[in-house]
């Protein structure tokens, strides 16, 4: 029988496996896919641990990338009894990429002492990490879980990333679509500490995320990520904020587009108030009051959204009749944050009641002039224009009961919207 070895390549850095492959595949035993033989993958997974811990003492790096780990990992305890593979309590460097977890992986209380990597990595099963340990104090990244795909639960409670950890484009909660209280299978960063970033750009949340007292010392990178579930940030702490989304805008497309103005999605109604509010927050105390304003307008849109949600009559009327007002302030003013939406507002009401003024002159007691004269449409404007500032000279007065009402409609609109000049430069200047 001829030797062969195992054809298994590191993706990223084309580095090759010399294990002997086993006679039924083209893989060693432990880059195997499944189904395989648990007895064998555990004793060639425990000569290579031994090997490991004798070699690089006391900097050991620990590569099982590729890896396809045919049952649960945990670190040795005693309480889970035999079905387990075992991981060492300590480890220098930690290399999983696009290692494969059949089962469930409990490493709680692990320490790598250098950097872990589950770059890639697939967790068909939970991924419990609490209270676990990542990375070097100097070092740029402690741990890395960038492309990773997590099934179940992914529970990173009171982890220590003692620098960044890196989470870019993982994926959550894959299939489950579950609510909060039904769906055991949430992500967690509960009272998790990084000391560095926390990447979570492009992650894809399919069940609810929990970072209640999570302290970021650095900034929180979300920009591209898509939250389909609850997402519960309540005294979450970042020092500063991405999220990649541009300010609201006074162009018509923004009027209606949201996903064209922001590159987060928040998708639970219930929970998204709270996120935007976390969101808005942290500008406000990073100082950047332009990323304030877009945060706030999204945590409006929110609340609104959440109007029907409220539980009692009273509470559902109160918002129902709030919501006329929150239009208004919304499309004229991006809720105090666009100044230019406001002028495009101011523009809209003084045209178009110009326009009625001069397309019905019998609205109005004037000399009469053909309706398509310059002089007719200059005249109509003036009035709108003295009419929308309330000014009311009298030197032009409303013929018909109709031209009263439309008057009366346009300086109520002008009175709302001149006042809210006033709110939005007050927002914008003097805070
Ligand atoms: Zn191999």
């Amino acid at each position: 029988m001829s030797y062969r070895t195992c054809s298994w390549t590191n993706k990223t850095s084309t580095q090759g496996c010399r294990r002997a492959a086993t006679e039924d595949s083209d893989f060693c035993i432990l880059h195997k896919p499944m189904p395989k033989s648990i007895p064998e993958f555990r004793q060639a997974l425990e000569v290579q641990i031994s090997e490991i811990a004798e070699r690089d003492r006391p900097h050991s790096y620990f590569d099982f990338s590729g890896y396809v780990f045919p049952s649960g990992v945990a670190v040795r305890r005693p309480e889970l009894g035999d079905g387990w593979l075992w991981f060492p309590m300590t480890m220098g460097t930690l290399d999983c990429s696009e290692t494969v977890f059949a089962g469930d992986v409990v490493l709680r209380g692990l320490h790598v002492s250098n950097s872990a990597v589950f770059t890639k990595a697939e967790f068909c099963g939970l991924a419990l990490f609490d209270d676990a340990v990542f990375g070097p104090r100097e070092g740029p990244l402690s741990a890395v879980f960038a492309d990773a795909v997590f099934h179940k639960a992914a529970v990173f409670r009171h982890v220590k990333f003692l620098s960044t950890a890196n989470f870019s484009d993982a994926k959550f909660g894959v299939g489950s679509h579950g609510s909060w209280d039904e769906d055991p299978l949430r992500v967690s960063f509960e009272r998790a500490e990084i000391d560095g970033e926390l990447q979570l750009s492009g992650c894809k949340f399919h069940t609810g995320l929990e970072m209640r007292n999570t302290r970021i010392r650095e900034r929180l990178f979300l920009e591209g990520a898509h939250f389909m579930s609850f997402t519960d940030v309540g005294l979450c702490d970042a020092q500063c904020l991405s999220l990649g989304f541009h300010r609201p805008t006074t162009r018509w497309i923004g009027l209606w587009s949201k996903r064209a103005r922001c590159s987060v999605v928040v998708e639970d109604h219930k929970t998204s108030e709270e996120f935007w509010r976390m969101c808005r927050q942290t500008f406000e105390k990073e100082g950047k009051s332009d990323e304030a304003d877009a945060a706030f307008y999204f945590e409006r849109i929110a609340g609104r959204r959440a109007v029907l949600l409220k539980r009692t009559l009273s509470e559902k009327l109160i918002s129902i009749l709030g919501i006329p007002l929150d239009l208004v302030l919304r499309y004229t003013t991006a809720y105090g944050g666009s100044i230019g939406r406001l002028l495009v507002s101011w523009a809209v009401v003084i045209g178009s009641f110009a326009s009625i003024f001069a397309l019905v002159p019998t609205l109005l007691v004037r000399p009469s002039l053909p309706v398509w004269s310059v002089q007719n449409w200059l005249t109509s404007l003036y009035f709108s224009m003295t009419t929308f500032t309330t000014l009311g000279l009298g030197d032009i007065q409303p013929a018909r009961m109709l031209g009263r009402l439309a008057i009366s409609v346009e300086a109520a609109a002008g009175g709302v919207l001149m006042a809210l000049l006033v709110l939005v430069l007050g927002r914008k200047h003097m805070r």
